[in-house]
């Protein structure tokens, strides 16, 4: 599908018209112009990167008004279907995994108590990804797993990029279970309990003692082990090597809320 012929006025975006003559004259809900969007990205199996109609045309094509087409747009930025790009429109996007960590997160913020549920399922999640990935992984997701694992290691000293470090070196681990829907869940539960294991010290600009730059070799004897699992495809030294992780994780996020 060549990408520049599907940019604005091309044929695909006429279906929008044809829909939304469908209403009788009633001004179409942003909602409604959202869903006519997220339909056509579907059934058009437009790639990333195609440019969506500029608000006007869009504005024209569903005969609404240019504010409930921004406001039509920002809910598929939310759903992770379009991305928006200052100065130069809109771009189909296919990625609403982006929204399940805005859901976890907001679900962990009205419910804070709730964050040992959390922990134990991403314990959960992380136990079945990795007895997966011991299965399935390649030589490449191994020596990937190797990257960020180094990765870690150099991040010790700096709490945002160990956030980061460690949402990379799990999730690229679980990713190897060649689960898409596992992996995307797994990130973003792991990533929403990080994040608020390390608010404190992020807001802070500080570094919990088990963070600093020298308790490397800590941090690598509690990853390394995960990694050397699948590496090796031993399914026992996987459960126990993510079960260890785990309860250095509660033990941190037990600190954390101290
Ligand atoms: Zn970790």
């Amino acid at each position: 599908m060549a990408r520049s012929k599907q940019t604005d006025g091309a044929e695909v975006w006429q279906v929008l018209r044809a829909s939304a003559g469908q209403r009788n004259g009633e001004p179409a809900a942003a909602e409604e112009i959202a869903g006519l969007i997220e339909q056509l990205i579907v059934s058009a199996g437009l790639p990333e990167g195609v440019r969506l109609p500029s608000e006007r045309d869009l504005a024209q094509l569903t005969s609404a008004s240019r504010p409930t087409v921004s406001q039509a747009i920002r809910i598929l930025v939310v759903k992770g279907l379009v991305e928006s790009r200052r100065g130069s429109g809109a771009y189909v996007r296919r990625k609403p995994e982006s929204s399940l960590a805005a859901t976890v997160s907001l679900m962990l913020s009205l419910n804070q108590e709730s964050v040992a549920h959390l922990n134990d399922l991403r314990l959960w999640l992380e136990r079945d990804g990795i007895a997966q990935a011991i299965k399935q992984s390649t030589r490449a997701e191994v020596d990937a797993g190797e990257a960020a694992l180094r990765k870690l290691a150099g991040s010790a000293g700096n709490t945002s990029a160990w956030i980061s470090a460690d949402t990379l070196f799990h999730a690229s681990l679980v990713r190897a279970s060649h689960n898409p829907y596992l992996a995307s869940i797994y990130e973003s539960v792991h990533e929403t309990v990080i994040n608020y294991e390390y608010r404190n010290w992020v807001d802070s600009g500080t570094v919990p003692h088990w963070l600093r730059p020298g308790e490397a070799a800590g941090l690598i004897a509690l990853h390394e082990p995960i990694l050397a699992a699948v590496r090796d495809r031993d399914d026992e030294a996987g459960r126990i090597a993510v079960l260890r992780h785990h309860h250095a994780m509660s033990e941190h996020l037990a600190a954390s809320q101290a």
